[in-house]
């Protein structure tokens, strides 16, 4: 309906211009006093026209499109009654050659109209049947010619036209469905790709990352704690005596452990770009970006005393009765000399210490600038 609108106003002084050119083309066959009455009308409507789309343009968003359509039907219904008023007058005085030409210019601006009117039916026909009507009305009076042109007229304004302009609203509302259910096919594509993102994220037994995020992970915070100069520590826990515990309790148990020690470590981590994850089989890693290795030492204190207060037993443990895990901390201040594979390593290497010393504990790596 704003579409309507732009359009009857880019209309209005095409139609002032005709009507001007018109007056001046056929003064010689109508009293000036006629020509200017009927001139003046014209204008006055196309001023009253003209100023009511200005005001109401700056509203179209707050009005009801029912009304917009009313008043659009009424401005085109007048301005069309004015026009048929000047065929109703010239017509019967002109000439031959200016009746035709009057036809035609007349057969013109019903076209215009149509196509300008194509998405209100009633304002459609508003524009069409007075200036058709009067029109056909004044060929019908002609000759035999006249007659004959009148009929074509006839069919081409309310047989075509209409059918044309159907045609026309139909595949436009086709394209508006197809545009709105392709936005609404983007719309689920964007909420399972969110999904999608989030699943390939996480770790599908605990919950918490997996091991493709932390890799991920590791590299950003490498690089931001390269340019930094800021420590990056990564704690890698392993849970002790894990074959004997599936063993013991069945395999489902395992995975509830694993669950419960994947939840600890979720808890534990404070800052927003520390992150748990499950690196793989029954073993964890925390990765603490901008940590200091006394910073991670502590985290992972803390991490072994949670896991000591949530008691989950492991009578087949040959270091406790309940599970309990050894730890492998590293921290390094990223620099040139080492790579993401080093401080991995050295994570690894500090566990393997933690296992080989008797378990339950954690063990530093130490290597490199460390802070
Ligand atoms: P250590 O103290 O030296 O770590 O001994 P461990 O028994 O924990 O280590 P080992 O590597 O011998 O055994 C790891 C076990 O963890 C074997 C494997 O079946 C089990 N495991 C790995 N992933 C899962 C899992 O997703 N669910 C369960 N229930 N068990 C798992
Ligand atoms: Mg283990
Ligand atoms: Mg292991």
């Amino acid at each position: 309906m704003a579409q309507l609108y732009t359009h009857a106003s880019f209309s209005l002084p095409c139609l002032a211009l005709l009507a001007l050119g018109w007056a001046l083309l056929f003064h010689d066959y109508l009293p000036a006093a006629e020509t200017l009455t009927w001139l003046g009308l014209v204008l006055l409507t196309l001023c009253g026209r003209g100023w009511h789309l200005r005001w109401r343009q700056t509203r179209l968003d707050t009005t009801p499109l029912a009304l917009l359509e009313r008043e659009l039907f009424i401005g085109v219904t007048i301005t069309s009654i004015i026009w048929a008023l000047g065929v109703l007058l010239y017509m019967g005085r002109l000439p031959d050659a200016y009746r035709a030409a009057m036809m035609m210019l007349t057969s013109l601006i019903l076209t215009g109209g149509a196509i300008m009117l194509f998405g209100s039916r009633r304002a459609f026909y508003g524009a069409m049947l007075p200036l058709g009507l009067a029109i056909l009305f004044e060929l019908a009076q002609g000759n035999e010619q006249e007659r004959i042109v009148a009929s074509m007229l006839a069919g081409y304004l309310f047989v075509f036209l209409p059918t044309l302009l159907r045609r026309l609203r139909r595949d436009q509302a086709a394209s508006l469905y197809h545009s709105f259910s392709n936005a609404n096919l983007v719309a689920e594509l964007k909420v399972v790709s969110e999904h999608l993102k989030l699943t390939s994220r996480r770790d599908g037994l605990t919950g918490i990352a997996n091991r493709a995020h932390l890799d991920h992970c590791l590299a950003k915070a490498w690089r931001r704690c390269h340019r930094a100069q800021a420590p990056l520590s990564l704690v890698l826990l392993d849970v002790d005596y894990f074959k004997q515990f599936n063993d013991h309790y069945g395999h489902q148990s395992g995975d509830e452990c694993l669950q419960q020690v994947a939840a600890l470590l979720a808890k534990v981590p404070r800052r927003e770009d520390d992150l748990a994850a499950r690196y793989g089989g029954e073993e964890f890693a925390l990765l603490l970006p901008c940590t200091s290795m006394q910073g991670a030492l502590q985290v992972a204190e803390q991490v072994r005393d949670a896991l000591k207060q949530i008691q989950i037993p492991h009578p087949k443990s040959l270091v406790s009765s309940q599970v309990s895990c050894s730890f492998g901390v590293a921290t390094l201040v990223p620099d040139n000399h080492f790579d993401i594979a080093d401080l991995v390593q050295k994570a690894d290497a500090a566990l393997y210490q933690a296992k080989h010393n008797g378990r339950d504990r954690i063990e530093v790596a130490l290597m490199g600038k460390v802070a």
